[in-house]
């Protein structure tokens, strides 16, 4: 069965509101020929309701990048997905690599955000990945088995449809350093087996898993022609129109 492919831009703390207007609007112009791969957009949350704006109607993906678990409450500076779709969002990242170092996510954090993404009908964008000690150490498999069953924890088969898993080995993010297309497949399918394990072999096939990790231009095609290939999550060659909608174009 084919996968269509899901390319998202992750810009991190990047863009003014302008900017980033700016840039989906240049995104959004060239989706027309781009039909075999869905293409989305991770702004900041400040130009979230002024992107959707921008991009409504166009088969442009608006994803966050994060979430909180509640819906509402006393949570200063949280955001919760009700909010989230309410300013036009259908995806969320959870669970980033700078999520984990940074801010303290941990698997259980990140699975209680993937159970309100999906009881809000989002679809979650679920990053796990190992560091490279952890590679060196001959322990990747045992850290994303780890973060996968952790993260989709009591996630029940039939919600896993829309959920997006995005392997990003920590070594490979903002470094230039990109696995090998061997590496890579090596750990997709190893997800996908034990998705397979997780619930059945229709999850398995259906669920997507992109790469993250210095996917650009010149590597994506080498990544996507992988089997369990099945995107890209891109960070610093999504801030500029020309090298994305490159990325976009050389997925096909
Ligand atoms: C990311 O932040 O998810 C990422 C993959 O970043 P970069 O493409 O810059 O490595």
């Amino acid at each position: 069965m084919s996968r269509k492919p899901i390319i998202v831009g992750n810009w991190k703390l990047n863009k003014t509101v302008a900017e980033a207007v700016e840039l989906a609007t240049a995104i959004k112009n060239v989706l027309g020929g781009l039909g075999h791969v869905d293409a989305g957009v991770a702004p900041t949350f400040a130009a979230l309701s002024e992107v959707a704006k921008r991009i409504e109607g166009s088969r442009l993906i608006l994803a966050a990048q994060d979430c909180y678990h509640e819906d509402s409450g006393a949570f200063t500076g949280e955001l919760s997905p009700p909010l989230l779709k309410d300013v036009g969002c259908t995806h969320v990242i959870i669970g980033h690599s700078e999520r984990r170092q940074y801010f303290g996510e941990t698997d259980e954090s990140v699975n209680r955000k993937v159970h309100a993404a999906l009881r809000h009908g989002m679809i979650p964008i679920m990053c796990i990945g190992e560091q490279l000690s952890e590679r060196e150490a001959g322990r990747t498999f045992e850290v994303v088995e780890r973060q996968l069953v952790g993260g989709l924890r009591d996630v029940p088969a039939n919600q896993t449809r829309g959920i997006v898993i995005a392997y990003e080995p920590v070594w490979a993010i903002g470094t230039g350093k990109v696995a090998t297309t061997a590496q890579a497949q090596e750990v997709h399918g190893f997800l996908r087996q034990k998705l397979g394990e997780l619930y059945d072999s229709a999850v398995a096939e259906v669920v997507r898993i992109q790469y993250g990790g210095s996917v650009k231009p010149d590597n994506v095609s080498g990544l996507m022609a992988q089997p369990d290939i099945d995107g890209a999550l891109v960070g610093g060659a999504s801030l500029k129109a020309d090298s994305f909608v490159a990325i976009l174009k050389n997925s096909g």
